[in-house]
């Protein structure tokens, strides 16, 4: 990357934390920062001995560059310390969970309630000849039976490997094949927009690609008369019945800190999933620590994380981090959007909800769908919020601050990744004043820097390459079976520290500004541009609700910007309107910036977690065949993209 400054944060806003805030904050002060800094194993290690240990570890960490050990010999169990710890103390009555249906249906489980329904999975599981180190695949709707499998697995030593429960035949079966399941964890469906996504039926036709796979559990989530399922005699077995046959109690297994968790593709946003490998102990302290320091939850936050554990951040957000801290924490079942475009404000509302995370795509989406539905919903419980997934504009925070914060709310804006475990650049909120657009500095104990291409750090201001130059507790410890893509991946280009393959700026404060994937930096004409900065102003301009911005291969300027335009309601999609648009990006940013197209879309085509798969994009533009299409949200729109840009090239 030859080197260039972004003028993003230069006239950035900066917001100080309240002194009521502070005077709470579990992070406590800023002397956190330096103590984590001159010892971080120490730092780590206090966290670690919060968590109940079966048997201590003897060194917090063996660093071999780069494979990482942490809590070396310590025994634990995940399960023991989500539940067991919680169920049979003071918060035995206390609600785990409270869940939401799409169809209005709510389920409230105290710890007590899922200690036994944990067990008893656990037990139903073993008895079908599930075993320590097996691997499981979990494909089911976003219902209290997903958390309680994760758990269940944990709680036995078998590995689990959730697939989001809107992927396809082809995505599920490439997964259980390559992480090698033998048993699925599926329902007869789930809801979504008031429709019945049959889930076994897809486990169905995957399992028959799938010669690993033996048995299958199935949660009726619907019932038959809305999704008919076929039971096949000695594979299939319902959950209900299971339990109900299963024995209360299953001893958890102590399972070495370094013994694999569960593997879980990336959402494949820059080309084929990775199954990243987590481990037990070094995970389970991270995604600890940083829920309580940045989320700061008290034994009366109602949590709500808005992901799907389909991905890293319903694992580590709504299930293991949380519970850890014997939180309560709600999980929905359906779209923002049924039965109407309040819903997230609803559930908000009647759960009491204190803490709040969410997605910027989501935040656009709730922006372009305008200010009165949240005006019209108390929120007044809201004192903390977050968001994580991409880089969220200014113009996004802001409104997230105002409208729905109330102006009296933190934002952490949280930069991690599925490989990272957990939570990696962060305020602290109460400690850290924020910046909208900036995800502040690295969490206490983390070593993150912005270098060129060199390995060098870049001066203020200037575009790099993100790295963490220390090993972190949560780390993945590999890719599923293959050590070598592990190593080429993400050691490779500076050895000895973690390439992320993000972008970055520091600012003058030490504040770091994610710009967006390495791969989605355009170079035009000898300039290194982030699409993300392209993005953030054009969305700054009153009629544009989202945009996406790729480089095009160009003759004369190497590339060439093109933006993909989603207009806000009431605007007016047409020529005038793209190039006011060009003339507003070029006055902004300077004219090299300027998009050479512009193409309105009603959408734009987005992973499962709600990314922009920006690479589709290219391959649009570019004429190409579409790439990997397996995590899309919406195939369909791609298609749909693709022929509306060749007729208006052609
Ligand atoms: P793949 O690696 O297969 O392309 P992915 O990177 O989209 O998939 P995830 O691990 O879910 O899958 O996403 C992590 C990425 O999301 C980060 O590398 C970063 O690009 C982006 N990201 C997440 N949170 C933030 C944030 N707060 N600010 C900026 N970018 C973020
Ligand atoms: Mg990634």
């Amino acid at each position: 990357m030859s080197e260039a400054t972004s003028a993003l944060h230069e006239d950035s806003r900066s917001f100080a934390p309240s002194p009521e805030f502070t005077a709470q904050a579990n992070a406590g002060d800023l002397s956190i920062y330096d103590k984590a800094a001159a010892d971080p194993e120490a730092f780590w290690a206090g966290y670690a001995e919060q968590l109940d240990w079966f048997q201590k570890w003897t060194k917090v960490l063996d660093w071999d560059a780069p494979h990482a050990k942490w809590f070396v010999d310590g025994k634990l169990n995940v399960s023991y310390n989500c539940v067991d710890r919680h169920a049979k103390g003071e918060r035995a009555d206390k609600v785990a969970m409270i869940f939401e249906g799409e169809p209005g249906d709510v389920r409230k489980i105290t710890y007590a309630e899922l200690y036994d329904e944990v067990n008893r999975l656990a037990n139903a599981l073993k008895s079908l000849g599930v075993t320590k180190g097996d691997r499981v695949s979990i494909y089911l709707p976003m219902i209290p039976e997903l958390p309680i499998s994760l758990l269940a697995c944990t709680r036995i030593g078998a590995i689990h490997s959730v697939v989001f429960g809107g992927f396809s035949v082809e995505s599920l079966r490439d997964r259980v094949n390559d992480c090698g399941a033998k048993l699925i964890i599926t329902s007869d469906g789930g809801w979504r927009r008031g429709n019945v996504v049959a889930l076994k039926k897809t486990a169905d036709e995957a399992a028959v690609d799938c010669p690993n796979v033996e048995k299958m559990v199935v949660v009726k989530r619907i019932g038959a008369e809305k999704a008919p399922v076929t039971m096949e005699a000695g594979r299939d077995f319902w959950y209900d019945e299971l339990l109900a046959a299963a024995e209360p109690v299953c001893e958890p297994e102590w399972m070495d800190s370094e013994d694999p968790l569960f593997v879980l593709y990336t959402s494949g946003s820059t080309g084929k999933p990775k199954g990243i490998q987590h481990t037990t102990g070094g995970y389970l302290t991270g995604v600890y620590t940083t829920s309580k320091l940045i989320f700061d939850l008290k034994d009366n936050d109602i949590f709500w994380c808005t992901a799907d554990v389909g991905w890293v951040t319903g694992h580590s957000y709504i299930v293991y981090g949380p519970l850890a801290n014997g939180a309560t924490m709600v999980v929905y079942e359906g779209s923002p959007d049924t039965p109407a475009r309040d819903r997230f404000w609803r559930v908000i509302e009647k759960h009491k909800v204190t803490v709040f995370y969410t997605a910027p795509t989501a935040i656009r989406t709730f922006m372009k769908w305008g200010d009165a539905l949240p005006n019209s919903c108390d929120l007044s419980t809201i004192r903390l919020m977050g968001t994580v997934g991409e880089p969220i504009n200014p113009e996004a925070w802001l409104w997230y601050n105002d409208v729905i914060g109330k102006g009296k709310a933190p934002i952490c804006d949280t930069w991690w990744q599925t490989e990272t475990g957990h939570i990696m650049i962060a305020p602290l909120p109460g400690l850290v004043a924020t910046k909208p657009g900036s995800a502040t500095r690295p969490f206490p104990g983390i070593t993150a820097d912005v270098v060129n291409d060199h390995g060098d750090p870049v001066p203020v201001g200037t575009k790099g390459y993100l790295v963490v130059n220390k090993p972190w507790p949560g780390m993945l410890r590999t890719l599923w079976q293959d050590d070598a893509r592990y190593k080429q991946v993400y050691w490779s280009r500076f050895p000895g520290r973690y390439l992320t393959g993000d972008g970055a700026v520091k600012d003058a404060d030490g504040y770091f500004w994610l710009m967006g994937r390495i791969d989605d930096i355009m170079l035009v004409a000898g300039h290194n541009i982030s699409t993300m900065e392209l993005e953030s102003a054009l969305v700054e301009h009153p009629a544009v609700a989202e945009a996406a911005v790729i480089g095009k291969a160009h003759d004369v300027k190497g590339q060439s910007p093109v933006a993909f335009v989603i207009v806000r309601e009431g605007y007016h999609a047409d020529d005038a309107l793209a190039t006011e648009l060009k003339k507003f990006v070029g006055k902004k940013l300077g004219p090299v910036c300027r998009p050479d197209d512009i193409l309105f879309t009603a959408d734009l085509p987005k992973t499962r977690s709600g990314k922009i798969m920006r690479r589709l994009l290219r391959d649009i533009a570019e004429g190409r065949v579409l790439g990997d299409t397996t995590t899309l949200a919406d195939p369909n729109i791609v298609a749909s993209l693709k022929d509306k840009y060749t007729s208006d090239e052609g």
